[in-house]
């Protein structure tokens, strides 16, 4: 691989052959959107849309959320804005997406998608307040929903949204399921993205809150990546774009990798938008790739991190 340099900021996320992976931010906040620009983010790749109601007993109404979702889209004109609705449920709990019942294993309850489907109220009221911003502003606003498991609920996302006037409609892939028929799901969405921090934690049946786990939720353990490849392989074979927006492509050599099991964009905390837009310089596609080769034959993170880096 080539030396590191700093690139700047006002450059483009490439590889060294030139090969765009475009770079964005994950947000949790408008205001979080002057920090992102200033270091660089081509656009946002993950905005968290339960993050900004999680004090609220009631749901927001649509003119309030059409309100913020619009400040966002306002700050990133031209830029592709991909916003996530409510993922609500095990570490982000809303009060009014509360699931009915007690839960033993929130990370295996009813979140996410699933409890937009229970209160399809909720999820009417978001995306007409997110097609109303789309209408009054010239970001380019992706939307997608968490916790998506297989096509049938894909393609009731990617229809509903679709019929209250959003344009571009994808899902997440966080779920080991929906990574295993992610051919099937591009055959609806327009855009997948990956979610490493679920994926793993899914894959390897280990909660990510839980201190005693922590060693099993690392993205670079060889599971995870066949996942990711296979998502990447269905991604190549139907030109759709395949974001990572999980913490995974925050790790400047796993990031690499990613690109070299087939992702297009990387989305990332602000502040790691640098070390990333520099470490991608130094490899090619086809570097990438035989980089992302060797971990996949990898036993373990520890091997496969090594195994990329040789
Ligand atoms: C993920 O699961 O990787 C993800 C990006 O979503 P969150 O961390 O918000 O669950
Ligand atoms: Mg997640």
């Amino acid at each position: 691989a080539a030396e590191r340099v700093r690139v700047s900021p006002r450059s483009p996320g490439e590889l060294a052959d030139g090969t765009p992976v475009p770079l964005l931010a994950n947000l949790g906040s408008v205001a979080g959107a002057a920090g992102a620009l200033a270091l660089g983010a081509e656009g946002v790749g993950l905005f968290r849309t339960e993050l900004l109601f999680l004090d609220r007993a009631e749901a927001p109404g649509v003119a309030e959320q059409a309100d913020r979702y619009g400040e966002l889209l306002a700050a990133f004109p031209g830029k592709r804005v991909v916003v996530r609705v409510f993922d609500a449920g095990a570490d982000k709990p809303l009060a009014f997406l509360r699931p009915d019942e007690a839960e033993p294993n929130p990370a295996l309850g009813v979140r996410g998608i699933r409890a937009l489907r229970a209160r399809d109220e909720v999820l009417r009221d978001q995306l007409t307040a997110l097609a109303l911003a789309q209408d009054a502003h010239e970001a380019d606003l992706w939307v997608m929903a968490p916790m998506i498991a297989d096509l049938p609920e894909a393609a009731a996302f990617v229809t509903f949204a679709k019929r209250l006037g959003l344009r571009t409609v994808g899902t997440m892939i966080e779920v080991p399921s929906s990574a295993l028929l992610a051919a099937q799901i591009l055959g609806v969405a327009d855009f997948v993205s990956i979610g490493t921090n679920d994926l793993t934690q899914y894959t390897l049946a280990a909660d990510r809150l839980l201190g005693p786990l922590g060693s099993y939720q690392d993205p670079w353990h060889p599971a995870v990546l066949r996942l990711v490849k296979l998502v990447g392989d269905a991604g190549l074979a139907s030109g759709r774009s395949i974001g990572v927006c999980g913490e995974a492509a925050a790790d400047p050599a796993l990031a690499v990798v990613l690109v070299g099991l087939g992702a297009t964009s990387l989305s990332v905390t602000p502040a790691a938008l640098g070390d990333v837009r520099s470490e991608l310089r130094r490899y090619t596609l086809e570097a990438a790739r035989a980089m992302a080769m060797d971990a996949l034959s990898a036993a373990s993170p520890a091997e496969a991190r090594a195994a990329a880096l040789a």
